[in-house]
């Protein structure tokens, strides 16, 4: 589902971002990164979402060439993968039932299914009944479940989560995990980019280490592995 191959990220100065990294990710399975700050794991994200490319090194998602992909196929490329960020990135300005629509409407799915949709995901996200409060209306964690509702209704293969709980509390967090591995459990190959030593600890799901732009460990359900 996610091939990487001896890919190389420089920036103009400094030590590469990401330094030879290969890795495969099979369809369905769930996977942590975790790794310092500035070990390269959201250059890792941006590469599999075309928001970066590759200094050099190849990058396959869902049986698309990522590198060589053109920029008018790029739209539909990334319809194939929902995301979720540390900060949820809502419209601040629209209700939740209309943030989550809006991702339908710009594939211009009809009305009548994004009206079925909707509460649909609203419901698994356990947001049913919060449908027309405005983002500012809603705690940090329900805020995020709109996001994860947003990031799920177009039905993505690929879920990936920069941080999705670097602005919640434990209590929040863990439901959003939960939430996570549901999601992974209906086949949504999952990618979570996470500091959370205890939900690492606790989830027992594939862990890759980065340090410094190189993948330094990759253990089947793993754990956080300890600065030395
Ligand atoms: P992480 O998400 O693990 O904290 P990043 O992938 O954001 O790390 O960054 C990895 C390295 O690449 C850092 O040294 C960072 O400063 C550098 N970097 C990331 N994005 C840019 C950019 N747009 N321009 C220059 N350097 C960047
Ligand atoms: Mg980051």
């Amino acid at each position: 589902m996610i091939i990487l191959e001896d890919v190389n990220k420089s920036f103009s100065m400094g030590s590469p971002a990401l330094n030879n990294v290969s890795l495969h990710i099979e369809k369905g399975e769930f996977v942590f990164i975790v790794g310092d700050s500035g070990s390269g794991k959201s250059t890792l994200i941006k590469l599999l979402l075309r928001e970066l490319t590759p200094t050099s090194g190849k990058i396959i998602v869902n049986h698309t060439d990522v590198v060589k992909l053109k920029h008018g196929k790029i739209p539909r490329y990334r319809r194939g993968i929902g995301v979720v960020f540390q900060d949820f990135r809502l419209l601040k300005d629209r209700n939740v039932y209309e943030n989550v629509a809006f991702a339908q409407r710009v594939i211009s799915v009809p009305g009548r299914e994004i009206r079925k949709n909707v509460p649909g995901v609203l419901s698994l996200v356990g947001l049913a009944e919060k449908y027309k409060s405005k983002p500012r209306e809603l705690s940090g964690g329900e805020q995020q479940r709109v996001a994860l509702a947003r990031a799920i209704i177009n039905d993505p293969p690929i879920l990936l989560a920069d941080e999705p709980t670097g602005n919640l509390d434990p209590k929040n967090t863990w439901e959003i995990m939960k939430l996570l591995e549901q999601i992974n459990k209906n086949g949504t190959t999952i990618l979570v980019v996470t500091h959370n030593r205890e939900i690492v600890n606790e989830m027992r799901k594939r862990v890759i280490t980065m340090k410094k732009g190189v993948i330094v460990s990759d253990q089947k359900k793993g754990g956080y592995i300890d600065e030395d």
